[in-house]
């Protein structure tokens, strides 16, 4: 009797123990889970990795890389995502809720030539409690000479650093021609095409990346937000051996962008601030090369100033400067027909040459400042330095993007291959 009830009670067991297994199994069987592909592969390779529990379902990659740094920081990323899952998601509590939360990862790799290397890690995880899935996109990418990660400020000069943080993300895949920025999930594509002003040359050099000067404006024009007031800031007769320098300290310190008219004997002088001027993304424009008054000049003279002044700056930045301001804002028919370029006046004059005092400069300027107004200031006045500071400081804290003439003019739709004369940026 005993032996057939232990029988009867083992076939009892046996038998909730089949019905609970094959019951489980629907169940995980009906957990849905998303298929994530990989859609590109360059460099390295990926294996499955793969765990299945009561509690969850991890369906992520292990990365295979010549590499060793760039594997191991793969793998280390795979890894700490991983455990912090496991610490977010499996509990004891959660055990009784017969749901499993899932972890899903996917690794995209863009080699961008023999030395650059950049990879897309995308995961999905779906929470404990939770329905939706939520994606996230991490990106690394690797200089193999050194063993380093890139980062954007190796990328990007200082000043579009922070912009490009701000507007699009830190999270970039380098690829072949074009740098992809993800906002979230939200991807935002830059062709390589005219990056080279806004780019640390170095890094760019170091990976032959192709590049045209054509057609470029595009993320810098995306930087700017149409619908934002905007202004434009202008410093005649430089540069100045202390004063530009100083006026350049601010307006980095205000994210801001001005436009230097400069002298072409002042460019001859100093060579080293008109490259800095340039390096920090600011625009150089034309003053001539010794401050005539170009109506009262021949046709051949006129020439004379404004193409040694544009060869002059050209060959210090290897850019071909556009834009000219004529001394005294002095303009007439000749001047028009021999130079072929948008001159570029002023609707807000700040009189400092004339007052050398902040106190008069300062609300000269802010008093009726509106968007699109084009300032007129000079820096080789070191009057003007502190008046500046204050005039950048109330333009930022207004929210005012302070930015290059050829930067607003082209934001508020002007082509300046056609449109000779400006004064403003709303004519
Ligand atoms: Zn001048």
């Amino acid at each position: 009797m005993k032996n057939m009830f232990k029988v009867f009670l083992t076939i009892v067991i046996l038998g909730v123990a089949i019905i609970t297994g094959i019951a489980l199994a629907e169940y995980y069987g009906k957990l849905e889970v998303p298929e994530l592909r990989s859609q590109s592969m360059e460099y390295g390779s990926e294996d499955d990795r793969i765990e299945s529990t009561e509690l969850y379902e991890i369906r992520t990659k292990y990365y295979v890389a010549e590499n060793e740094f760039v594997r191991a920081s793969v793998r280390e990323f795979i890894d700490n995502a991983i455990s912090e899952f496991k610490r977010e998601n499996v509990t004891p509590e959660k055990l009784r809720d017969k749901e499993r939360a899932v972890l899903l990862q996917v690794i995209d790799t863009y080699s961008v030539n023999d030395n650059l290397v950049s990879i897309k890690i995308t995961s999905m995880i779906k929470k404990t409690f939770e329905e939706e899935y939520t994606t996230t996109v991490d990106t690394f990418n690797y200089d193999l000479t050194q063993n380093k990660e890139i980062k954007l400020e190796d990328i990007f000069k200082r000043e579009y650093k922070s912009k490009i943080e701000e507007q699009y993300s830190d999270k970039y895949n380098l690829r072949k021609n074009d740098i992809v920025f993800y906002n979230n999930t939200t991807e935002s594509t830059c062709t390589y095409n005219n990056l080279k002003e806004y780019t640390n040359s170095k890094i760019l050099t170091a990976s032959n990346l192709s590049i045209s000067d054509e057609e470029y404006n595009t993320l810098i024009s995306n930087l700017i937000d149409k619908n934002k007031k905007m202004i434009a800031i202008t410093f005649d007769d430089g540069p100045h051996k202390t004063n530009t320098q100083q006026i350049l300290n601010i307006l980095s310190k205000y994210n801001a962008k001005a436009t230097f008219f400069m002298l072409g004997q002042n460019v001859e002088y100093y060579p080293n601030v008109v490259k800095e001027v340039a390096n920090q993304g600011h625009e150089i424009g034309i003053h001539t090369w010794s401050h005539p008054q170009l109506t009262k000049l021949s046709e051949s003279e006129i020439a004379k100033e404004i193409n040694n002044t544009a060869q002059a700056i050209k060959n210090i930045t290897g850019v071909e400067p556009w834009l000219v301001r004529p001394p005294y804002g002095a303009l007439n028919s000749t001047v028009k027909s021999v130079v072929p370029n948008p001159f570029i006046l002023w609707n807000i004059d700040s009189l400092d040459w004339k007052s050398r005092d902040k106190e008069q400069i300062v609300p000269l300027v802010l008093n009726d400042v509106q968007d699109g107004d084009i300032i007129l200031l000079h820096d080789i006045h070191s009057t003007t330095v502190p008046a500046v500071e204050e005039i950048v400081k109330y333009l930022y804290d207004n929210d005012y993007q302070i930015i290059t003439v050829s930067q607003m003019l082209e934001a508020k739709g002007y082509d300046t291959t056609t449109t000779r004369v400006f004064y403003s940026g709303r004519q």
